[in-house]
């Protein structure tokens, strides 16, 4: 066991991570803070006497006092005068990184409103672990907290999640899992790659990983239990339905056949490629075709100059 420092701190609110799932897990920062602190705000004060117990952190006579979303507006005023009179004072919610899906920032507001020295003891978050394990994309993520519980409400804050490009973390409840599951295979995309992230550094740690709608259907004949975080793979950013081959096949057929405007914009529509690329492709082929030309060997028929000029200072998008 390591021995905790319980060194005088400065005055102010120390945000302290704790573990997710496996106590030693802590930092010995955190262990450090929780030791020399003049008082210890907890999410869950059982927990965190049970932490404290684990690492042999002794509370002594200092005070311990449960802060969390029911009773923050009556126990507020006393840590934030306390903190006005220059105590140290630790703020950790029941896991991982307090205020991420988690109370804590209303206090920290204050705090700093208050001009009041606010500093972190970095630690856990679930959601980062999960996207660690996932498989999926970790250069771009976004967390998205829990989802609605109302099925309304919860496909149409899925579709405002549709489009990003970016890989999406969502805690949800494991009763809640096969619903939201087939929600998001409905709204984001049978085919999505996605993993399923179960009781993270625990002794029943588990990663399922597929598609949206292989989870959703797994899902629903076994349902899992525990705390679950779920990892889905961003939008696409070429929501094309065609081959880039096969929108320059078609764009070859139709500019002979209409002005290259109209051309970029039937095969934008088709393809569902976007304009601005539709129309640099338009244009590299008129280049190529050109030169083609030139030996004598170019496919297409007539190719209107000045509409692919007109274009050029346009309106491509
Ligand atoms: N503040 C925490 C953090 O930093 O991750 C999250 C607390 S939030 C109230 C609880 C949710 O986090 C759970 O419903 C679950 O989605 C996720 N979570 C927390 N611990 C987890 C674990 N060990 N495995 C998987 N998910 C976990």
């Amino acid at each position: 066991m390591v021995n905790p420092k319980s060194a005088e701190l400065d005055g102010g609110l120390y945000l302290v991570s704790v573990p997710i799932g496996t106590a030693r897990d802590i930092t010995l920062r955190a262990l450090d803070i929780l030791a020399g602190v003049d008082v210890i705000a907890a999410e869950d004060t059982r927990s965190m006497r049970r932490l404290l117990d684990i690492h042999g952190v002794v509370l002594g006579d200092r005070p311990l006092i449960a802060y969390h979303d029911h009773n923050g507006p009556r126990v507020r005023p006393k840590l934030l005068q306390w903190l006005r009179e220059g105590r140290s004072v630790a703020y950790a919610s029941e896991a991982g990184t307090p205020m991420v899906a988690d109370p804590g920032f209303d206090l920290a507001r204050a705090a700093r409103e208050d001009g009041t020295p606010v500093t972190a003891a970095p630690g856990p978050v679930a959601a980062i672990v999960a996207l660690t394990l996932s498989g999926l994309p970790t250069d771009r993520f976004l967390f998205a907290g829990f989802l609605p519980s109302n099925k309304g409400r919860r496909k149409s804050a899925l579709q405002d999640l549709a489009m990003i490009e970016a890989t999406l973390i969502l805690y949800e409840s494991p009763k809640r899992c096969a619903a939201s599951l087939a929600d998001m295979a409905s709204v984001l995309g049978e085919d999505r790659p996605a993993a399923l992230c179960r009781e993270l550094t625990k002794k029943f740690e588990e990663v399922r990983r597929g598609t949206l709608a292989e989870l959703a259907a797994e899902m629903a004949e076994r349902p899992v239990k525990g705390e679950v975080v779920l990892v889905v793979a961003g939008a696409d950013g070429d929501s094309s339905n065609l081959s880039s081959d096969d929108v320059d096949s078609r764009l070859k057929e139709v500019i002979p056949r209409m002005s290259l405007r109209d051309s970029v914009d039937l095969v934008a529509a088709e393809s569902g490629m976007k304009r601005r690329q539709v129309y640099q492709r338009a244009l590299d082929l008129i280049g190529r075709d050109a030169q083609e030309d030139q030996g004598g060997d170019g496919d297409f028929g007539a190719v209107n100059g000045a509409d692919a000029e007109g274009e050029k200072g346009g309106d491509a998008q």
